[in-house]
């Protein structure tokens, strides 16, 4: 363990340098979990392992669908306004004895791995340089420019890919589905920058939301030199493998008018100017 994650995971609560219990309008919680390293199944059926440092996310999404996976009623509820940090990650990534060699881990599932906690805390990081050694075949999820920060590591993996997500074109949509995320600007200099490093890049439109003009959106995602693309709809229905989209969600979507139909017409504009672009799942499989 290193000098710094000592310091950030013996010190004690409430220390606000190095372990935050409040991060924006969220809490913030420390505790020892079972795994870090988890098999992977469902959607992202294709991967080994999924890797998720922390459980919660302070974006706070209104259609996420990974507050479902929570099985506290109270922590479901109030999903977006806690974080749990698996204060033994690192420890246990380190103690795994399973090779990880050319396996596939997607980093992550139910939480984003650069939620703002993660600027203090450097729990990404740590790991990241716990698996270089090892030469897993990552894959990256996250809506957040601070993924820029790790790209020297990043440049340290045989195989890699970081997938951001961007959901709209309109700051008004944006806004009323995800009030505590970065702005789409943000995320397409984010992904500029991490492309223009030589780093394979994928724009994940994951659900995609109402778009205001699909041909200028789709000229501003080309812009940002990413090659590869991917779009789904809201899950709608709960169902075996995929988790229900929140209530909230719903309602601000019927408010908009975003329906099946409107969601095909943006589609439909979208592959018109996208070199690439994948529907659902086969978009999210490792390469
Ligand atoms: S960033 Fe991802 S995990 Fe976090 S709240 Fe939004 S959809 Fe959920």
């Amino acid at each position: 363990m290193t000098d710094r994650q000592l310091a950030l995971f013996t010190a004690g609560d409430g220390d606000a340098e190095t372990r935050p219990d409040r991060v924006g309008h969220a809490s913030v919680t420390y505790r020892g979990a079972g795994s870090i390293l988890t098999r992977a199944s469902g959607f992202i059926g294709d991967y080994d392992f999924t890797l998720n440092p922390y459980s919660g996310c302070t974006f706070a999404c209104t259609y996420c669908y990974a507050a479902f996976f929570v099985r506290d009623r109270a922590l479901q509820d109030s999903w977006g306004d806690w974080v749990q940090v698996k204060d033994n990650a690192l420890e246990m990534l380190r103690r795994m004895r399973t090779p990880l060699a050319g396996k596939r881990i997607y980093m992550s599932s139910v939480t984003d791995p650069y939620q703002p906690v993660e600027r203090q805390l450097r729990l990404v990081r740590d790991l990241l340089e716990a698996l270089i050694p090892q030469q897993p075949r990552l894959v990256v999820q996250t809506r957040s420019p601070l993924v820029t920060r790790d790209i020297d590591l990043y440049r340290r993996f045989s195989h890699v890919r970081i997938n951001m997500t961007v959901t709209t074109d309109s700051e008004r949509v944006r806004r009323a589905f995800e009030p505590h995320c970065p702005s789409t600007r943000a995320r397409l200099s984010a992904i500029r920058q991490v492309t223009d490093a030589g780093l394979p890049t994928c724009v994940t439109m994951t659900p995609l939301l109402p778009v205001e003009d699909p041909a200028a959106f789709a000229r501003a995602l080309r812009d940002t030199g990413v090659r590869r693309f991917v779009v789904q709809p809201f899950h709608v229905e709960k169902g075996r493998f995929v988790a229900g989209t929140r209530d909230q969600a719903k309602q601000i979507v019927d408010e908009m008018g975003w329906d099946h139909e409107a969601y095909e017409r943006a589609v439909d504009a979208l592959r018109r100017h996208l070199p690439h672009l994948d529907e659902g799942r086969a978009g999210f499989a490792p390469d």
